[in-house]
């Protein structure tokens, strides 16, 4: 449930709620979308794209860019409002989110969209994919990092952990996978379809440096992860699992249920916007306790 903290939000905080605002502008143009995962993985976008990596948003295709690979490709919603907020696509095309002809399609596809470094939808990819990129950058000498988003539903799939044991055996120091632990997927909650934990001492069997953050950091400290991520010597890829809040800055959806695919009515996506709006207008950072 958010609770007010009283100081005046900081740079990330401030990007971070601007995220959860292009989202919900793109969730009311259809009236549908995954919503609950945009709001709880916005934290993570604003430290990925505002604090983390090196951008070239008027330049997308640039060699020294670091990647992001967005492979759970129904978290696009999140990752369009992260794409527009560091501008990479201007703030307009919200208005044509999931129609004929818009370069935001419901799940993200690289042909169509500024930044998307792959095309997403069947679960399972982005690791193997990111794999192969790393591989690349490193015998091209290129020193840019490839960062993997991906859900806790995709730990159900083998393909992730083929690439977790190449990944390892590479010795991939310029890899960060960054995993969404809400323990819910399509079906049910990850928890009853497929037991993953212990996630933090599996993906340390398998060779990885591994950290776990939850949502009940702040931003300024979730950097402090990314930074330990990226630069502690360590002869091998590297873990961020996150344990996030799905609907976290909006107090009604962070309270709903069965919330993979959120049901909202009309009204309520003006209802979030404001109650994103008023945490502005009162000067204050909100904290999910
Ligand atoms: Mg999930």
């Amino acid at each position: 449930m958010a609770q007010p903290k009283s100081k005046k939000p900081s740079y990330l905080e401030t990007r971070a709620r601007n995220i959860r605002r292009h989202a919900l502008r793109m969730g009311a143009v259809q009236g549908q979308g995954y919503i609950g995962q945009a709001l709880g993985w916005a934290d993570v976008l604003a430290v990925a794209y505002f604090h983390a990596m090196s951008t070239t948003p008027k330049d997308p295709e640039s060699e020294s860019r670091d990647r992001f690979l967005l492979s759970h490709g129904h978290y696009a919603i999140g990752h369009y409002a992260a794409l527009i907020e560091a501008g990479f696509i201007p703030e307009e095309e919200i208005e044509t989110y999931g129609s004929d002809e818009s370069r935001l399609p419901m799940s993200g596809m690289c042909s169509y969209t500024p930044g998307m470094e792959m095309s997403g939808g069947s679960l399972g990819l982005g690791l193997p994919i990111a794999v192969g990129m790393a591989l690349a950058l490193r015998a091209k000498g290129n020193p840019a990092f490839v960062y993997n988003s991906m859900s806790d539903g995709e730990l159900d799939e083998g393909s992730t952990w083929e690439a977790a044991l190449g990944a390892a055996h590479h010795k991939l120091t310029n890899l960060i996978c960054l995993v969404d632990i809400n323990n819910q997927q399509a079906d049910d909650k990850c928890s009853s379809v497929m037991a993953l934990e212990p996630l933090k001492e599996k993906w340390a069997a398998f060779g990885w440096h591994v950290q776990r953050a939850n949502h009940r950091l702040g931003v300024e400290e979730l950097a402090g992860v990314f930074d330990k991520a990226r630069f502690t010597p360590f002869p091998g890829p590297r873990m961020i699992l996150f344990d996030s809040l799905m609907g976290k800055g909006v107090s009604f959806l962070e309270a709903r249920e069965n919330n993979h695919f959120l049901r909202v009515d009309e009204s309520e996506w003006q209802r979030a916007i404001d109650e994103l709006d008023a945490v502005d207008k009162r000067g204050s950072a909100w904290t999910s306790q």
